[in-house]
């Protein structure tokens, strides 16, 4: 079982160094690729997170949305159902004052018939019978006689001029009778049995009870909530600003829209402190009031904001990582495989010369035989020795001989010129050329042509007895036959550099 394991992970760690080596041989070739495609996943990454994260604001914004909606549903709700009991208080007091036997009535009999539902309304400051002249007829705190007439009040002026007004929600005043308190007025017009003005039933609401409705809703740190009139009067604002209540919004751009429509939301900057907030807000059924609810866009914001920084910063710190990364990974990868070819190419070559060495030589040797066997087709060798180097070097040095054996490396390489043809330095001063496809009158023609090229070289020996560097060339062809093998080619052609020295040296020998 163990060995089993073993052997598997073995296998897999071969497999990956084989597929990572294609890799880097593919990646090491094109860095660039390597870069861009790690920098277009880095790109991708960071698009998928950044729109994932931008999605999540509208979510914010949404769900802002849905907990403002709620809240105006639920003001609205409380503000309709008080509206509605302060105006049943407001209907029975216009019955019961229409009604010629109530004033017959004793005085404390006639305010409790009158008042009766009155009372139990909730922030109620006050309940008024009014007269025809704004002067209380009756009041629902008898003891308090207020002398001051209120018929310059719009709840008073409005019911006074339309009959058919029904309930009217005035604007925020002081009471003149109860020091300064500040309401508003619900009103219903007190019509004469022939149908003309006889008077006013009224009931006055403490703001407070809209300052107390509102103070219990959370609006985070910038956010605000209010309740306006139609007509863009304030009655109530949280945050409470005193000398906000009964100012006019009317001139904010966006009150328009507010009033025009039922219920709504949009975002603008605050009118009263210039805040931008997400506005929602709902018309209180029956009624000319509006509630709204207006988080700030900050404190909605605030936590999505937060998550993105972090989420954010990580993902383009990482992404930069990625892309540094992945371009230094490709620049290694290039250096590796550059090397790596380097090592190859050296491996390959001689180092004095630059020409193929004996390992290459010996394979393509192989290879070329195979092929021309393959094919049927002639295949010759020559092999090049420079004559007496020995005495060369004994007068000049080595150094010098190097410089020789350089020489005629290049005299060889540039008389050999079709690109399957191979020079390579045997050893010592001696070098093989391979020519593939080449007949006997071929290869002795290169032959000829590399011993007067070296020749010409005029490269002199001064004090020695020879004029010039000289090279004998053995030369060998064959039809490959089964059997026989590249050896016994070379040997051939050894055998015919060993008869161009007998002969006399500087000179070429072929097989007859
Ligand atoms: P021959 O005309 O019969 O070929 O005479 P030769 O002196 O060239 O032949 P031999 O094989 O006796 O001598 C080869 C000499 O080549 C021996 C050595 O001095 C020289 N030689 C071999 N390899 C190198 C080399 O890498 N550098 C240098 N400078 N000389 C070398
Ligand atoms: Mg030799
Ligand atoms: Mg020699």
């Amino acid at each position: 079982m163990r060995y089993r394991k073993l052997s598997l992970r073995r296998r897999w760690r071969k497999a990956f160094r084989k597929y990572g080596a294609l890799v880097a041989q593919s990646v090491g070739g094109h860095p660039f690729l390597a870069g861009i495609a790690g920098t277009v996943v880095a790109t991708a990454m960071a698009s998928l997170t950044f729109l994932t994260l931008y999605d999540g604001r509208a979510d914010a914004l949404r769900h802002a949305h849905e907990t403002s909606e709620n809240l105006v549903s639920l003001i609205s709700s409380d503000l309709a159902r008080n509206v509605e009991i302060y105006d049943l208080s407001l209907q029975s007091m216009v019955d019961n004052a229409q009604n010629p036997a109530t004033w017959h009535l004793s005085p404390a009999l006639r305010q409790a018939v009158l008042f009766d539902r009155a009372t139990t309304a909730a922030y109620l400051g006050g309940a008024y019978v009014l007269g025809i002249d704004g002067l209380p007829r009756a009041s629902q705190n008898s003891d308090r006689n207020p002398v001051v007439p209120l018929s310059d009040r719009d709840y008073f002026v409005v019911q006074q001029r339309n009959p058919s007004v029904g309930l009217f929600v005035s604007h925020p005043y002081r009471s003149r009778w109860r020091g300064g308190n500040p309401s508003i007025g619900l009103t219903r017009r007190i019509n004469a049995p022939d149908g003309s003005f006889a008077g006013v039933a009224m009931l006055a609401i403490r703001l407070e009870y809209f300052q107390h409705l509102l103070d219990r809703i959370n609006t985070g740190t910038f956010g605000s909530v209010f309740i306006v009139l139609d007509d863009g009067t304030l009655l109530a604002r949280k945050p409470f600003v005193e000398s906000d209540v009964g100012t006019s919004i009317a001139k904010s751009p966006t009150f328009t829209t507010m009033a025009a429509r039922a219920e709504g939301s949009y975002i603008a900057s605050s009118a009263v402190d210039g805040v931008r907030r997400m506005f929602t807000y709902a018309r209180v059924h029956n009624t000319p009031l509006i509630a709204v609810v207006a988080p700030s866009l900050d404190d909605v914001l605030a936590e999505w904001r937060r998550r993105s920084l972090i989420a954010g910063g990580l993902t383009l710190a990482l992404g930069a990582v990625f892309v540094v990364l992945s371009w230094l990974l490709a620049f290694t990868l290039q250096d590796k495989v550059a090397a790596q070819a380097e090592l190859i190419r050296l491996a390959a070559t001689d180092p004095l010369t630059g020409l193929s060495n004996r390992r290459v030589l010996d394979r393509r040797l192989d290879e070329e035989w195979l092929r021309a066997r393959r094919h049927g087709s002639p295949m010759s060798v020559l092999f090049v020795d420079i004559d007496h180097f020995k005495q060369f070097n004994d007068t000049y040095g080595h150094a010098a001989g190097d410089e020789v054996l350089t020489a005629v490396a290049e005299c060889i390489a540039s008389a050999v010129r079709r690109p399957v043809d191979l020079v390579a330095r045997y050893g010592g001063e001696e070098f093989a050329v391979v020519l593939p496809d080449t007949p006997a009158e071929g290869a002795t023609s290169v032959a000829e042509k590399i011993r007067k090229k070296v020749q010409g070289m005029s490269l002199f020996y001064g004090q020695s007895g020879h004029s010039s560097v000289t090279v004998s060339v053995g030369c060998a062809t064959c039809v490959p036959a089964q059997g026989a093998n590249a050896s016994g080619l070379m040997a051939a052609a050894d055998a015919q550099l060993y008869a161009a020295k007998s002969a006399g040296r500087n000179r070429v020998s072929a097989e007859v």
